[in-house]
């Protein structure tokens, strides 16, 4: 199964960061909050990238449904 990122909307600060770095993958939701919409876009090492840079740690890798360790 491949895992795939994802932005913890309680967690979410809306900062806007992972939508700059790389908008290819995340984009802002109309609430204010991040959210994916394209995960197959960036390779694995530029989303860990963001998830490390993420202020709140709200981008996390899923794997099935179910939170998956990096
Ligand atoms: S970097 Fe983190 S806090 Fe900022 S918008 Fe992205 S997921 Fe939300």
């Amino acid at each position: 199964m491949t895992k795939i990122p994802r932005v913890n909307v309680h967690e979410c600060a809306g900062c806007g960061l992972c939508t700059i770095a790389l908008s290819e993958v995340f984009r802002m939701a109309p609430e204010g909050k991040s959210e994916v919409y394209a995960p197959d876009k960036a390779d694995k090492a530029a989303i860990q990238k963001v998830m490390k840079d993420c202020p709140v740690g709200a981008v996390l890798w899923y794997d099935d449904g179910k939170k998956a360790k990096e």
